[in-house]
């Protein structure tokens, strides 16, 4: 058996989207688990389409996502990109003297033709074939031409591009890993264009090529690529090569069925990277597009989802991005870190949100805070939000807001004053959510306070919120100083 090689091959037209990265994923679960290779190949041959910074975005999310390509294009130790391997280059603009070799072949073959249609005549074919309610393609008129009359165009200069020249009969047929068989009847196919007038082959040829070149066994794209299947294969054999496995992936739709698009949401892993979603939790959702395990388990870290990835379970039913769903990974995946690694991720977060890095700096305050934070956060964007007010100064609040119930600023100010007074005799050794929790209620129910009477304003002395963490897991967090600062402050708004 030869060894599985897999390959993503994305153009550089914008930020990787997360439907390349599902089909990413499927590769890399699919070579890691036949103890094969995954590739990187950027496919830039639509030179109009480029979107500068596109390939570092590809690779990056690639690495971010611990999907890491083992040959092409890659990151170097130093976070360059670089080329790795031995059938290389893998980016398909450094390759045009391949491609014009194999278009020579197939011109030779009588495979291909020259075709030197103007823009102007395949514009007004178009309009004419809409209106007879024809399908719409290329009429072969440059198929017959005398080999003379090519030459002399060709000598004169004139523009041309190369044509498949696509059999009239027969039917193409091959068995999809996820669609079983599926034909296609070749007269429908158009006569593809191989190279353009550029010189630039066209995606049809070059990916054959490069794929056929750099041995790769299996191919996994999304289902929109699956009417070119025919032409490829076609290509494959009228070139005398082995035709590799094809798996066509359903397509991703959001909850009402719409084709997952820019306009409705994010769509670029880029764009989740930035909200703080979790690889792992990006990842463990993402296998779950159009694949299960069979079992109820959702939870799987990338060394299960090798494990446990088997194409007899992958569907071609459309597979809905369950926006809700993600948060729900990211939340369990972040209580599933420990409180030390989900520190060591949500850290850049913080810094970009501008909070005093010195206080980063104290590892207890801030594990402390990310603790608190990952609470009713399901990103990491929420752990900051959630968590700004234990690195304010001086909180902003309504002084109304020390008010409990129907209560009033006078008993808050009475109640505050007595437990900053109690709580100023703790040890700092008590000083845990656990130990302030214990003797506070004890406190309370000795003087036979109401608990919100008591816990209200404190809590809102200390956070400045109507909705936060509970008083004792803010109290731990700010350590009791900071705490009876807080506390005093709150006091002192109350003048009445
Ligand atoms: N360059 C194509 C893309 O952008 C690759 C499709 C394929 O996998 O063959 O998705």
């Amino acid at each position: 058996m030869k060894k599985v090689r897999t390959r993503i091959p994305p153009s550089p037209t914008g930020m990787f989207h997360v439907g390349s990265l599902r089909t990413a994923l499927f590769d890399y679960l699919f070579a890691k688990k036949t103890g094969g290779d995954f590739l990187l190949r950027i496919e830039d041959t639509d030179r109009e389409r480029l979107v500068a910074g596109a390939t570092e975005n590809i690779v990056e999310s690639l690495y971010w996502a611990h999907i890491p390509p083992d040959e092409g294009v890659m990151l170097s130790d130093k976070n360059e990109i670089v080329q790795s391997g031995d059938v290389g280059p893998y980016i398909q603009s450094e390759r045009l003297d391949i491609y014009k070799i194999y278009s020579e072949q197939l011109l030779e073959q009588g495979d291909a033709y020259y075709c030197f249609c103007t823009k102007e005549r395949l514009d007004d074919l178009r309009k004419m074939q809409e209106l007879n309610k024809q399908p719409t393609g290329y009429d072969g008129q440059c198929k017959t031409l005398s080999k003379e009359v090519v030459k002399e165009k060709r000598d004169a200069g004139t523009s041309h591009v190369v044509r498949l020249n696509m059999p009239d009969e027969g039917v193409t047929t091959w068995n999809d890993m996820v669609r079983g068989e599926v034909s296609f009847e070749n007269k429908l196919i158009d006569d593809q264009v191989l190279m353009k007038a550029d010189g630039f082959p066209t995606y049809h040829l070059a990916v054959i090529v490069d794929d056929h070149l750099m041995n790769i066994t299996h191919i996994f794209r999304g289902e929109e690529w699956l009417s070119s299947t025919p032409k490829h294969i076609v290509l494959y054999h009228m070139f005398g090569w082995d035709i590799p496995e094809y798996a066509h992936l359903s397509l991703l739709v959001n909850e009402k069925k719409q084709k997952l698009s820019k306009r409705h949401g994010d769509v670029s892993v880029f764009d989740f990277t930035k909200k703080g979603y979790l690889p792992e939790a990006m990842v463990n959702f993402v296998a779950f597009l159009g694949w299960n395990p069979g079992t109820d388990q959702e939870i799987f870290t990338l060394e299960e989802l090798v494990a446990a990835f088997d194409f007899k379970n992958v569907h071609k039913s459309p597979a809905v991005f369950n926006y809700e769903k993600l948060d729900w990974y990211n939340k369990e995946w972040m209580k599933k870190l420990p409180v030390e690694e989900l520190a060591v991720r949500v850290k850049p977060f913080f810094v970009d949100s501008g909070v005093d890095a010195g206080r980063l700096e104290d590892q207890t305050f801030f594990e402390g805070v990310v603790r608190l934070g990952r609470e009713r956060a399901n990103t990491l964007q929420d752990i900051v939000s959630n968590t700004q007010f234990l690195f304010a100064d001086t909180l902003e609040y309504e002084t109304e807001l020390l008010k409990w119930k129907k209560s009033d600023l006078k008993s808050a100010k009475e109640k505050l004053t007595q437990i900053s007074e109690f709580l100023s005799t703790m040890s700092d050794g008590e000083w845990s959510e656990e130990g302030v929790e214990h003797s506070v209620l004890a406190w309370i129910k000795n003087k036979d306070y109401g608990v919100g009477d008591v816990l209200w304003p404190t809590r809102v002395a200390l956070s400045g919120q109507q909705f936060s963490p509970g008083p004792f897991e803010i109290m731990s967090v700010l350590g009791k100083e900071k705490s009876l600062a807080r506390i005093g402050e709150g006091i002192a708004r109350i003048t009445t």
